[in-house]
């Protein structure tokens, strides 16, 4: 089948026409996923590349479907993490907006021209999140008209700090509105964002997901072939859940076995083993009844199990994105996590080589899993050094505060590969406790506010189900099959019985881990 024109994907002559001037007339794969749901009014949640055409995705929408606005209120809202960025938005919506005004506002500049704009009148308003509250707080805004929302980036955003305004912003928006989120991923922050603002989405993917492996603790242990299963089963001792990564699926069923004699639950998937036993190997894992899951890297693909603390390269990786892939199933949105890679003798040049390619050089040392333990739970996330700190001050003042503030954050962002292991396993483990503490105090905030946003969005919700559900009849089965596209491969969850005895000396850390394994029940 031909991929369909923007005119067959619904989108109004006078922009196709724009789109042609400007030399585009072939859709983009995020566009043709995502247009015709979102010109029918369908929240939309879509993960793509960079470069992959998203802001027309969510911008040839709003500008067909653009309400006049009063002054001051806005009927449209993109939110942006940086200024360059609601720049760039900005722009590309003008190319295609016809008489539809849109305006940028954000941080670091003066409020003058953005005044102007805005009381003469903004259909689309892109607005980066500590500028317009500013300008709330000033009464030159108002967002009870906005009835369509965008996100971009939104896990930048989360990087950023952002989350909280995000929501309090969103809080105040109509709330029959339509809400688009678009971001490079789907799961963490992200995802209760999803869950609390949008209302049946159509979820597309677009394009493998590259982890930020920056966000683990990644040690390389010298190990002889004979005693790997050992070492294995300290590492996972020390640290687990734990996902277990062989080449075959012979070695995976036998690294299993070796496991569960050294006392630690351990649970094969691999592509011979079927397709209920795979699934319920994944439900014991998320539930914390199996501390280690021992996988092959094409098994490995169907996981998606946030809280997971340590991957354990048992056979070497294939290649350098082998090496990416596989530890990004530790450390994913803002949680922790070490990555243990095995290094026999023979392998030390390959794993250079692999280091070399992803950026790190951490040394190959004897293993040590008291040091694991120790940098296991890193509870922060990297705050990207931006040029606009301006408009990140002015988001979230008390949250930025808890951000910057620590020094261990600082620490993790001046890179992770130049610490000496000792060094680093000190400082994370000295700031244990004050990281933990404060991220429990984010929880009950994050809590608190989404009770409340929840209520505050109580009856209007309503009424924007029964709007789209009535758009979504008159569209007829098409968007039925097309949300079927979309997947949620999060591990079940509802499987029963109680739970198993963990690794011993490990209570105490388990407990923690198991709570954050819980879907839904893990904050950050
Ligand atoms: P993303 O937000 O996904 O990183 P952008 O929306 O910024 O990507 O798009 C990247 C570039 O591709 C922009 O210069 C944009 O104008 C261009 N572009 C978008 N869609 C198309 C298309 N269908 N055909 C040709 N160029 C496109
Ligand atoms: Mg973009």
């Amino acid at each position: 089948m031909p991929p369909l024109t923007f005119a067959q994907l619904g989108v109004p002559d006078a922009i196709c026409d724009a789109l042609t001037a400007r030399g585009i007339t072939a859709p983009f794969e995020i566009q043709a996923a995502t247009l015709t749901d979102a010109l029918a009014g369908r929240d939309v949640l879509g993960r793509a590349p960079t470069g992959s055409g998203k802001t027309l995705a969510f911008g040839i929408p709003l500008i067909a479907g653009a309400d006049r606005a009063q002054p001051k209120r806005p009927t449209a809202l993109v939110l942006a993490p940086t200024r360059e960025l609601a720049d760039q938005i900005s722009t590309e919506l003008r190319s295609i907006a016809g008489d539809v005004r849109v305006a940028a506002v954000y941080g670091g500049v003066g409020y003058g021209p953005q005044l102007k704009a805005l009381r003469r009148g903004v259909d689309i308003l892109v607005a980066c999140p500590g500028r317009l509250e500013d300008l709330l707080a000033q009464g030159e805004v108002a967002l009870n008209e906005v009835r369509r929302v965008v996100l971009d980036e939104a896990d930048r955003m989360a990087d950023m700090g952002f989350i909280p305004a995000v929501r309090r912003l969103l809080d105040l928006t109509n709330p029959a509105r339509q809400t688009v989120l678009f971001s490079a991923t789907l799961d963490g922050d992200v995802a209760k964002l999803t869950r609390d603002y949008q209302v049946d989405p159509v979820r597309h993917e677009v394009g493998e997901e590259t982890p930020d492996i920056t966000l683990a603790s990644h040690v390389f242990w010298r190990v002889e072939r004979a005693d790997r299963s050992q070492v294995t089963a300290e590492a996972v001792n020390a640290v687990w859940p734990a996902i277990v990564f062989c080449r075959t699926r012979h070695g995976s069923d036998r690294v299993a076995k070796q496991l569960g004699r050294a006392g630690i639950k351990a649970a094969a998937i691999h592509g011979g083993r079927s397709q209920g036993q795979r699934t319920r190997a994944l439900a014991d894992f998320a539930k914390g009844r199996v501390h280690a899951l021992v996988a092959t890297d094409v098994a490995a693909r169907g996981i998606h199990v946030d809280g997971v603390a340590s991957v354990i390269h048992f056979d070497p990786p294939e290649d350098h994105k082998t090496y990416v892939h596989r530890s990004g199933r530790t450390a994913r949105a803002g949680e922790g996590g070490v990555v243990v890679s095995l290094v026999q003798a023979e392998q030390v040049k390959d794993v250079r080589r692999t280091q070399r390619k992803v950026g790190l050089d951490e040394p190959v040392a004897d293993p040590d899993a008291g040091a694991l333990r120790d940098l296991s739970p890193a509870p922060v996330r990297v705050l990207e050094a931006t040029p606009h700190d301006d408009e990140v001050a002015a988001a979230d003042a008390p949250d930025q505060g808890r951000r910057q503030g620590s020094g261990n954050r600082r620490r993790r962002s001046s890179g992770s590969s130049q610490r000496s292991q000792s060094g680093d396993a000190q400082g994370r483990n000295g700031n244990r406790n004050a990281g933990s503490s404060k991220r429990s105090g984010g929880q009950a905030k994050s809590k608190r506010r989404s009770g409340s946003s929840q209520k505050r969005n109580g009856t209007g919700a309503k009424a924007g189900n029964t709007k789209r559900s009535g758009q979504r009849a008159a569209q007829g089965a098409d968007g039925g099959s097309r949300s079927s596209k979309s997947s949620s491969g999060r591990a079940s969850s509802n499987a029963a019985g109680g739970g198993g005895g963990g690794p011993s000396k490990n209570r105490t850390n388990r407990k923690a881990r198991r709570a954050h394994l819980q879907p839904g029940a893990r904050q950050r």
